[in-house]
């Protein structure tokens, strides 16, 4: 790197005053965690106070006109190129616009907004009752329209929303790799619904004791490189997984003894989201480039665990008998091949987070075309139902019975996540596509799946992506990594070659 020694001292100067910023968002962290896995349910209005006092802190620390001029005068001093003083001020500097550009008031009455909206969408949830919360969702969307004008948009007022989530991307980059999903993936399911071919999962909704499932489960993700030094597992009812701060990445899953997905597919996607949290370089922990970079790229390491991996059969070829040992009674007279049907199963539901591979990005499509529309004004309010349920019969093939099940399932956009929705499909595809580098430079992969042996999977994953943290923007790393930026083909050739084999439908005409 080319620094000026004068301008490395105002850039350690500059790491010095962030690092506390970083420990603070780490203690919240830790609340926030604390808060779903082990708080009384007494604690919450207290926690929900603390929690104010201390984002207030950190919001005066970002927003301190001192940080500000620090990081103007290194951007004057035009840092190298691709250098980690270059992405240390873009990280930073898109911290300090996020916090000063959005007015003081609007701030809280969003959070006033969204923490009574969140309240009145379990009510209205509870008694299917959209009536009652489409006047918190009015509320809710005007402030966030609000806060996009404050931040700053050119093409769409989606963008800015959408940005908080996923640096660098647009409208317009989600609706280019999202339009050939539409049709592709309706084909898929068409086909699919109409194959010779039945799949069926009752395998997994035998007995399953929870207490053995949670040994498989530690087993499984010890194997895969979680380090349990470094790591917990505890069970959550919304299964996540949580970076607290150097050394101290926990995850969480939920136990079903009637459903063994749950747990185990749930742990697999977690201890992804929790490897890349863990391959985070410790000497970046407590920097701006010790956070992986986005959401969809985060949600790309749980997908490629979960679903690449953990649904594929040289994985379960080298694990399925001791999964059968712990389950004899269950999974005994079930063989390999009807077991990975089972896992691998489509069939069209009307909740998300319990989706099959192919039809899950449907779900995503959905929300995002009725988000943007309702971001822009193009949809109201009062006619989100019957738009929900025109787009569930169009893309699924099934009308929801209530709106429980319909527009009201998710919690989103309650609490104002508009903007989030796309970055789980953006997820997949960058799964896919990383996924086809790794097997191109680890020819051996699928041996060493077999054989139980992660470390090269992992090792590439740690030097293509985790170690970088947040130097790279998504499309860069995917550049960097792949040779291209985000694509919608690779991901749909995997969905659509691997259904096709699975239900033996003719090659689906591309
Ligand atoms: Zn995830």
């Amino acid at each position: 790197m080319s620094e000026s020694p004068q301008a490395s001292a105002a850039y350690r100067d500059l790491l010095e005053r962030l690092a506390p910023i970083e420990e603070l968002g780490s203690i919240a962290s830790l609340l926030q965690w604390d808060q779903q896995v082990t708080m009384p349910p007494g604690g919450a209005e207290g926690r929900g106070a603390q929690l104010a006092t201390l984002h207030g802190i950190i919001h005066a620390r970002v927003t301190d006109p001192e940080l500000d001029r620090m990081v103007r005068r290194l951007e004057a001093d035009g840092p190298a190129l691709a250098s980690d003083e270059a992405a240390t001020l873009r990280e930073a500097r898109r911290g300090i616009d996020q916090a000063t550009r959005v007015p003081a008031e609007l701030v809280e009455e969003l959070s006033r907004a969204t923490s009574r909206a969140r309240h009145v969408w379990v009510e209205a949830r509870r008694n299917d009752d959209f009536a009652q919360f489409a006047p918190e969702l009015e509320r809710v969307l005007e402030l966030r329209r609000r806060e996009a004008d404050a931040l700053g948009w050119q093409e769409h007022p989606y963008d800015a929303l959408h940005d908080q989530y996923e640096p660098g991307s647009t409208t317009a980059r989600v609706e280019r790799v999202f339009t050939p999903l539409r049709e592709r993936l309706t084909a898929l399911l068409s086909e699919i619904s109409q194959a010779r071919e039945v799949l069926d999962d009752e395998p997994l909704r035998r007995h399953f004791d929870p207490v053995l499932q949670e040994r498989f489960v530690r087993q499984v993700a010890a194997d895969l490189g979680y380090d349990f030094e470094r790591g917990r597992l505890d069970a959550a009812v919304h299964p996540f997984a949580q970076a607290i701060g150097l050394g101290d990445v926990r995850i969480t899953t939920r136990y079903d003894e009637r459903f063994l997905s749950m747990a185990l597919f749930g742990a697999i996607h977690e201890t992804g989201h929790a490897l890349y949290e863990q391959g985070i370089r410790d000497e970046d922990r407590g920097t701006p480039l010790g956070h992986p970079v986005s959401l969809a790229v985060h949600e790309s390491q749980s997908r490629l665990w979960e679903n690449l991996v953990g649904r594929g059969r040289p994985f379960w070829e080298g694990r399925y008998a001791a999964l059968q040992a712990t389950f004899p009674e269950a999974l005994g007279d079930v063989p390999l091949d009807t077991f990975l049907r089972a896992v691998n199963r489509v069939a069209p539901s009307l909740i998300r987070v319990e989706a099959d591979e192919v039809t899950y990005d449907l779900h995503v499509l959905l929300r995002f075309e009725l988000e943007k529309a309702l971001v822009e004004g193009s949809l109201r309010v009062r006619d989100l139902p019957e738009a929900w349920n025109e787009k569930c019969r169009a893309y699924l093939g099934i009308t929801p019975p209530d709106h429980a099940t319909g527009c009201l399932q998710d919690i989103h956009w309650s609490i104002g996540h508009v903007g989030y929705f796309p970055t789980y499909t953006l997820g997949n595809m960058t799964g896919v596509q990383l996924w086809n580098a790794a097997h191109a430079a680890l020819p051996d992969l699928d041996d060493h799946l077999r054989a139980g042996s992660f470390a090269p999977l992992l090792g590439w994953l740690r030097e293509n992506v985790h170690v970088l943290g947040s130097r790279l923007l998504p499309d860069d790393l995917l550049r960097r990594v792949t040779g291209a930026p985000l694509d919608a083909e690779p991901y749909l050739t995997y969905l659509e070659d691997k259904y096709a084999r699975l239900y033996g439908l003719e090659r689906v005409a591309t």
